[in-house]
């Protein structure tokens, strides 16, 4: 089965020390991380992995994202030929702010996170990257669909677990006409995280262990914040103003 894939922009967030993800960076270097999703179709069901940074809900906790997120979502995925009602499903690569915040977007969708994920998330020992999210596995009820380990979700696109940035992190594996394309997550960040591990993912071991793996499958690797991203051929520019302005990969 080979499916479509679509990169998509919600934001960015401004000036963080690029060694957190670069242990070699200089202390003073900043970067602005820009916040992506990926919509995965193979005729049939359209799967976004991940939601983004929601704005509001990040000031509200003193955090400052850039760009008009929900806006920008919404004209993403209308970019790619949907509304955000035909969104069957939504896999998250963790359950960090920026990375899960638009799932009340998606009234359609139901939610696949690692269990492990979950339970980290509703623990005491979580970092404060986790606000919101025990509100959101409450509001998912039954929507919410845990999964444990590699597990095939549908025929052509599968989780991986790797716990390096979080216990419950997996990254997304999708088989494309070219090549299977890994939709990282922030095990690998940077492209230049496929070669240096940063303190952004403090098991270095199950790092290691899960780029090895990725080297020897041969998967295209996308990674989750980098700005060369908006280079890669599957990203779906907007034309000024928010509408469609590039098509996606057939
Ligand atoms: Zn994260």
């Amino acid at each position: 089965m080979s499916w479509n894939i679509g990169i998509l922009e919600v934001g960015t967030i401004p000036r963080l020390p690029m060694n957190l993800y670069q242990p070699d960076a200089s202390p003073d270097e900043l970067i602005d991380p820009v916040c992506f999703c990926y919509l995965a179709s193979d005729g049939t069901r359209n799967v976004l992995v991940d939601s983004g940074p929601d704005r509001a809900r990040a000031a509200a906790e003193d955090l400052e994202i850039f760009g008009d997120t929900s806006a920008l979502l919404t004209a993403g995925v209308r970019a790619w030929g949907i509304e955000p009602a035909d969104v069957d499903c939504i896999v998250h690569t963790h359950l960090h702010h920026d990375h899960m915040q638009n799932d009340y977007m998606f009234p359609n969708a139901v939610v696949y996170v690692q269990q492990l994920e979950i339970e980290w998330a509703s623990g005491s020992e979580c970092d404060q990257f986790y606000f919101g999210a025990r509100e959101l596995v409450a509001t998912l009820g039954d929507r919410l669909r845990p999964v444990t380990g590699d597990a095939e979700l549908f025929p052509g696109l599968r989780v991986v677990l790797n716990a390096g940035h979080t216990p419950g992190h997996q990254s997304v594996i999708v088989e494309t006409i070219a090549k299977p394309v890994c939709l990282c997550g922030d095990i690998v960040s940077f492209f230049r995280n496929l070669e240096v591990i940063g303190p952004i993912c403090p098991n270095v071991q199950e790092t290691r262990a899960f780029l090895d793996r990725a080297r020897i499958a041969g998967w295209e690797m996308v990674p989750s914040h980098d700005p060369k991203v908006r280079d890669h051929r599957l990203y779906v520019a907007l034309a000024e103003g928010g509408s469609a302005a590039s098509e996606t990969e057939d």
